[in-house]
């Protein structure tokens, strides 16, 4: 069998179409017809008034942190077992990411230490749904409510997921989604921003797209970059949307496939199927090493690559980014939990194109690796 990448979307849809109809219209900018479409049904499907489509989801993290008013001086609180992008958000306006450890079950964030972490300088709680299973939210919009602070929500991995029956991408003042091939529902590139409120969308709108004055083209108040998104993003956006629903159902049935042949796997933990508020989505099948093993994330995706088998560990922690211990940022903190995830944590291939066979193929390899690493102890 040939090598099993960790990721391959499926873009047998209405993609091929859409995007014909670009070409033909002559349409391919961001000025182009399927853009506001593609906000109108995005930000409907999540019950939010307003999308602003940027292109990436790393973007409309940093747009929805710079359109909030944090600024120099600023805190942010956030998991520390998350992706760059997060801290990125913040720190590039210079404010400070304030970390939370995780918890090892469902790998969000702990909420019962975020209530610890608010100072006078907080501004917000950026909130991270990981890998599949949402945070428990609740708890957390109480706290913003109670210190008037702001909720960011990271949504990038949580298209048509809902935390007690309401949608992921629904919560707080602001949200933010991915495009990136490996989400839910792919543009190739792409990201968006969703929210209820009219002055913070019309910012977003100016942010990504270098803040020209809107009584004078070509005059600038404020800085910003250029994040626009193009006709041919919404195209592919608008036909992935199409299938939402049942891509979401591929997703839970390929989890419950993969939990259901690799339960007498020795050495490693599986993702959690479902917590008392929602089911697991799986937006990448991730597995932890257990404590005993003799072995890292790293060593088990090298392995896996010999037997032709794509994998990717688990994010790296904040705190122990290079660039930010650099900056004298996180310099005596740890996080147990998320150091652990972080190195004891892979994902196998998740793609929704994958097929039965590639999965079978999959949990044979694994196991086999497994068992080469369990009879190290
Ligand atoms: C993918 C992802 C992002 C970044 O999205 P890009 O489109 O790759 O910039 C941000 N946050 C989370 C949680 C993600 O999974």
């Amino acid at each position: 069998m040939d090598f099993i990448p960790v990721n391959e979307p499926l873009l047998n849809g209405n993609e091929k179409k859409y995007l014909c109809e670009c070409i033909d219209t002559g349409w391919i900018s961001s000025e182009g017809p399927f853009v506001k479409e593609f906000e109108n049904k995005m930000s409907a499907t999540v019950n939010r008034k307003y999308g602003i489509a940027v292109s990436n989801g790393t973007a409309a993290l940093e747009v929805a942190a710079q359109a909030l008013g944090i600024q120099k001086g600023d805190e942010v609180i956030m998991p520390a077992f998350t992706i760059i992008s997060c801290a990125m958000a913040v720190t590039k306006l210079g404010a400070v990411p304030v970390l939370v450890d995780s918890s090892l079950d469902t790998w969000n964030m702990n909420v019962d230490e975020i209530e610890a972490k608010i100072t006078s300088r907080t501004k917000a709680i950026m909130i991270v749904h990981i890998y599949g299973l949402p945070v428990d939210a609740e708890p957390i919009l109480a706290l913003a409510e109670k210190y008037n602070l702001k909720i960011i929500e990271d949504a990038a991995e949580m298209h048509g997921q809902t935390y007690k029956g309401k949608c992921c991408g629904s919560f707080g003042d602001i949200s933010t989604f991915s495009f990136y091939p490996n989400k839910h529902i792919t543009t190739g590139e792409g990201g968006m921003i969703v929210t209820d409120d009219e002055e913070l969308a019309e910012r977003c709108r100016m942010l990504r797209n270098l803040c020209f004055r809107k009584d004078f083209r070509y005059m600038h108040d404020e800085i910003s970059d250029n994040y626009r998104f193009t006709n041919l993003q919404a195209a592919v956006g608008l036909a992935q949307l199409e299938r939402l629903e049942e891509f979401v159902e591929r997703k839970r049935t390929m989890g419950s496939y993969y939990t259901e042949k690799l339960r007498k796997i020795e050495g490693v933990t599986l993702p959690v199927e479902k917590t008392e508020y929602a089911e697991n989505i799986y937006w990448v099948y991730g597995l932890l090493l257990k404590e005993d093993m003799q072995a890292d994330n790293r060593e088990v995706q090298k392995l896996l690559a010999e037997e032709g088998i794509g994998s990717r560990t688990f994010f790296w922690c904040i705190h122990e980014q290079p660039v930010y211990r650099n900056m004298g940022l996180f310099l005596d903190e740890t996080y147990p939990n998320a150091e652990y995830l972080a190195r004891k944590g892979f994902y196998i291939p998740s793609g929704l194109a994958l097929t039965t066979e590639q999965m079978d193929e999959v949990v044979r390899k694994l196991t086999k690796v497994m068992e080469l690493l369990n009879r190290r102890k």
